[in-house]
């Protein structure tokens, strides 16, 4: 084992390398706000184990982060003293791209630079993104619970290939050697080093230190130590600080630290909870939907950490699972430090944790949803294009809240003239006609397809608006809201079409001639239709078309009975 092997890379990990380079090399900068986000992530685990696992014999050394330059030999260290890895984990973790979804990220891949540019965006960047400013890196990690002689270094010029040996290691944790590229030597520099790190890192909760520069005033310049450090950042937990102590600046690089997004959050709300559960939230609303939005498994991206120490990632109990793409940080000051995924699934302080943040997240989307402020009405609109059908799973799932939820809906019309869905059940009901006391939808596969149906010919007629709903949970959801501010959702598709008020004495003499008129050929075509069709009847609500097909008032519609056998029932 101890000789030096090469092993070659997941076949994925060159061309996200290439694509890498390619689409950030403009903010390369960022390479180091990686690093440095991969080692307060090992600290953070560090400090978990040895809560938890008493076994652990390590030394009680500060967790820090220490970060220096060499400008002989054109080099830059990032070392930090978290969990380290032993020689597996750098395979893995190294060699290949180890997050869940790389499969659906690959076969979304369109060769087209620019639009999988933001796609790894959304991937999030990490340990390769290093590989923009250096030719080649050395990584050498020990694992907390490897001896000494088990250390690994790994190797890499990022193109086909790593070696891999085992090595000698005192210190416990990762240190990274970054061997820059020619005309990257801007990085060589302890100013342009710190500025980078105060602008993406400052929120990082351990300290990140360098040399200390002192004044020499004989020689009249600025001299590095070679023995004392200096913190460059903060040091504490972003979250735990008051608000008005974090530029916006700071929330967003905090929020591109924990979702791995490269994208600004669409919004984000702030708070420390007191009283008898008292515990701190700083929850975001992504900009863009992830690409796995669509699977209801995946764990939400909420961190749980306990007196500001990280207790778990996706701590899926925290939010419901319409409210999944929220991330953020839950700081509690109740639970206990070894608290496990079972306890949570318990827990009391869990449920009121969960309540209260999903009541923030309701108030922030309602805050935008209701205001005159242009730029909230454009976040809204741009929440609901990304994360609509999502929240559409909340007024089946979240009963409690169902009422808030219906408020936040928004639907295509045939107010509008394209399948944007902006129209809210209010607006709907403010639109009324005198008389009308329901409101009208109509479901189907695709927009094209509602929009030319023949069902709607009567309501064109009397300018009455219909909804028009083509998601595929909405049907589903319907099922949850039969009545909306005391006026029934209906149907324009189903059963006998009642008008009520909304129809005049005359039409309705008319409609009762005409029955009688055709009641010799309606009787012939139930005979012919007798296997195909329950029932014909004569119908009023077309203007144009000589016939449409309705489903009875209690069976499922077309579009659901097309739902149920695409999905194999
Ligand atoms: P991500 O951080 O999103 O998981 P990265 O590409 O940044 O992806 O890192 C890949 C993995 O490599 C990490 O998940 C972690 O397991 C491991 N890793 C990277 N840097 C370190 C480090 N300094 N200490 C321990 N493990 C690390
Ligand atoms: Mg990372």
């Amino acid at each position: 084992i101890k000789k030096k092997q090469t092993l070659g890379f997941q076949a994925e990990v060159k061309p996200v390398l290439q694509l890498m380079i390619h689409s950030l090399y403009s903010n390369k900068e960022i390479f180091l706000r990686e690093l440095i986000s991969n080692a307060s992530d090992a600290l953070d685990k560090l400090r978990f184990e040895l809560i938890n696992n008493k076994f652990i014999s390590t030394d009680n050394s500060d967790l820090e982060i220490i970060i220096t330059f060499d400008k002989d030999n054109r080099t830059i260290n990032i070392s930090d003293n978290g969990i380290g890895m032993n020689r597996n984990d750098i395979i893995t973790n190294l060699g290949t791209i180890a997050k869940s979804g790389t499969q659906e990220f690959f076969s979304k891949l369109s060769g087209d630079q620019k639009k999988d540019a933001s796609l790894i965006g959304q991937f999030g960047v990490g340990f390769y993104s290093a590989f923009i400013v250096a030719k080649k890196i050395i990584v050498k990690s020990r694992h907390v619970n490897s001896p000494i002689t088990e250390g690994v270094l790994w190797e890499s010029e990022g193109s086909g290939n790593f070696t891999i040996e085992t090595i000698n290691k005192t210190n416990r944790g990762t240190d990274i050697t970054l061997y820059l590229r020619s005309k990257e030597e801007e990085y060589l520099s302890s100013w342009k080093l710190k500025s980078i790190i105060r602008k993406y890192s400052d929120h990082i909760s351990f300290p990140i230190k360098m040399y200390k520069e002192t004044w020499d005033e004989e020689k009249k310049e600025t001299v590095i130590s070679n023995n004392e450090f200096e913190v460059i950042n903060q040091a504490s937990a972003l979250w735990a600080r008051g608000k008005s102590e974090i530029t916006d600046e700071q929330y967003i690089e905090f929020y591109k630290h924990i979702s791995h997004d490269f994208e600004k959050p669409l919004i984000y709300t702030h708070n420390h909870v007191e009283g008898r559960n008292e515990y701190i939230q700083l929850l975001y609303i992504p900009s863009r939907a992830p690409y796995d939005l669509w699977d209801r498994n995946k764990r939400n991206g909420i961190k749980l950490y306990v007196k500001r120490v990280f207790i778990m990632d996706d701590a899926e109990q925290l939010l419901p699972t319409y409210l999944r793409f929220v991330k953020g940080v839950i700081d509690s000051n109740n639970l206990p430090l070894n608290v496990s995924r079972e306890i949570l699934q318990e827990s009391r302080d869990v449920k009121v944790i969960r309540e209260g943040s999903t009541k923030r997240i309701l108030n922030i989307l309602e805050d935008l949803s209701t205001s005159n402020d242009k730029e909230k009405i454009i976040k809204y609109a741009n929440f609901w294009k990304e994360f609509g059908q999502v929240i559409k799973e909340g007024i089946g799932e979240d009963n409690n809240n169902k009422e808030r939820i219906s408020k936040l809906l928004r639907f295509a019309s045939t107010n509008n003239d394209s399948d944007i869905q902006n129209v809210s059940l209010m607006d709907y009901i403010k639109r009324m006609k005198e008389g009308q006391n329901k409101i009208y939808y109509i479901t189907g596969e695709n927009y094209k397809s509602v929009k030319n149906s023949p069902h709607l010919e009567i309501f064109q007629k009397k300018s009455i608006e219909v909804l028009l709903l083509t998601d595929r949970v909405d049907e589903w959801m319907l099922s949850f809201i039969p009545k909306f501010e005391n006026k029934e959702l209906v149907s324009i598709a189903k059963g006998n079409l009642d008008l009520g008020n909304l129809e005049n004495e005359s039409d309705k003499k008319q409609q009762k001639e005409t029955e009688t008129k055709f009641q010799n050929l309606i009787e012939e075509m139930k005979k012919i239709l007798s296997e195909k069709a329950k029932d014909v009847r004569v119908t009023y609500r077309l203007t144009d078309s000589p016939a449409c097909l309705v489903v009875d008032e209690n069976e499922p519609s077309g579009n659901m009975i097309r739902m149920l056998k695409a999905a194999g029932q």
